[in-house]
């Protein structure tokens, strides 16, 4: 008999993106923020070192306040975890354990293993063939969660269509769970539905927009409902899920809002640069309302070019399920990461497609 749990013996884990050590790369792999956290993160931490003796809040009540205030809602409408892949996973075992749940089948590859860790029937709808989410086919009387903008995609399903989503789920008694991981880089999210829906669950994190990856802060918008139902989850789990450092330093990340704003900006305009360049060199790349592009980067198969530019120090994220693997997914970094990145892809991906 084995010592595991049938269980822990049937779970296939997330792999996360290399964290390389030693070496130094140009960083393109995990979607972090190549400019540092505010300022302000380092001023709130250094006063915080004597109250490490005390338990944190349990409610992060400083940093919820400061959420809404920030999203013009009210804290009620606020839950914090440890990363929003622990927000994710509490939200997994709060609306959909034990349910049918529908997802699209490219997005993030996290969903599916909190779905064989809560009991969840995963079932997924095919993108589009332009890689699109497919609204109409997600409409089955089942919860939805889906991540806009998508992973590793880039594409942003517009609000309206949302909307629709969010009507059909409600109809139907269900939770429709939006992962805006990287809703801070898109033209609009779906935050003006939160007051219309009391079925939507809105995730976001302060790994991406707010550098703070190393912290682990994510949270949850919706309807107060929602947010005690999350609540009972984390209490049956883990009662201190955001320390006193990662309350104070997201406390003081959300409220800098101009500090944001201006690395938001500076990535989006790298981004759009990195895409019209390759693009005009004749290399597929989806339209990407992230900070991370979606490059095809081989006829079929994208490990090549990868590997070659990992060779030449520059790290980017490969997916090897069917229809991801002749793509890259290329995180964007500083002005000057993205034109060494930009020469090098033009540079392999034409002598690839020569080769092949
Ligand atoms: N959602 C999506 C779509 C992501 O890509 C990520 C990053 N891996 C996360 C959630 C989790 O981010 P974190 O746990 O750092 O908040």
């Amino acid at each position: 008999m084995p010592y595991e749990s049938d269980l822990a013996l049937s779970l296939s884990p997330y792999v996360a993106g290399e964290q390389p050590k030693g070496q130094t790369f140009i960083k393109l792999n995990t979607n972090e923020n190549p400019y540092p956290p505010s300022p302000r993160v380092a001023e709130a931490l250094s006063r915080l070192a004597d109250s490490l003796r005390l338990y944190p809040d349990t409610d992060a009540t400083r940093l919820r306040e400061a959420i809404a205030k920030v999203n013009g809602i009210g804290p009620d409408m606020v839950f914090c975890g440890n990363g929003s892949d622990e927000v994710l996973a509490f939200a997994f075992a709060a609306f959909f354990a034990g349910k049918r749940l529908l997802a699209p089948d490219v997005t993030y590859s996290f969903y599916p293993v909190y779905s064989q860790l809560f009991g969840v029937e995963y079932e997924t709808v095919p993108l589009r063939e332009d890689f699109t989410v497919d609204t109409e086919g997600l409409m089955q009387g089942a919860p939805v969660a889906l991540a806009n903008p998508n992973a590793p995609t880039g594409i942003m399903l517009p609000i309206p269509e949302i909307r629709r989503l969010a009507e059909h789920c409600r109809a139907n008694g269900a939770v429709l769970l939006v992962d805006e991981a990287y809703a801070a880089f898109a033209p609009e999210n779906a935050l003006p539905l939160l007051a219309e829906f009391d079925n939507l669950l809105i995730v976001r994190t302060f790994s991406k927009s707010h550098a703070l990856a190393g912290m682990r802060v994510g949270y949850a918008l919706g309807q107060p409902a929602l947010i005690d139902a999350l609540r009972r989850v984390r209490d049956s789990f883990n009662s201190y899920p955001t320390d006193r450092l990662a309350q104070a330093a997201a406390e003081a990340a959300v409220l800098d809002t101009a500090y944001t704003d201006e690395a938001v900006r500076r990535v989006v305009a790298a981004r759009d640069k990195c895409r019209a360049a390759l693009l005009a060199a004749g290399i597929e790349v989806l339209p990407s309302a992230t900070n991370f592009l979606f490059v095809r980067a081989g006829k079929e198969d994208a490990a090549p070019v990868q590997q070659a530019l990992r060779n030449e120090g520059i790290l980017v994220r490969h997916f090897t399920a069917p229809r991801l693997k002749p793509w890259l997914r290329v995180t964007v970094g500083t002005e000057e990461d993205m034109e060494k990145v930009t020469e090098a892809l033009i540079r392999l991906i034409t002598t690839e497609r020569g080769i092949i």
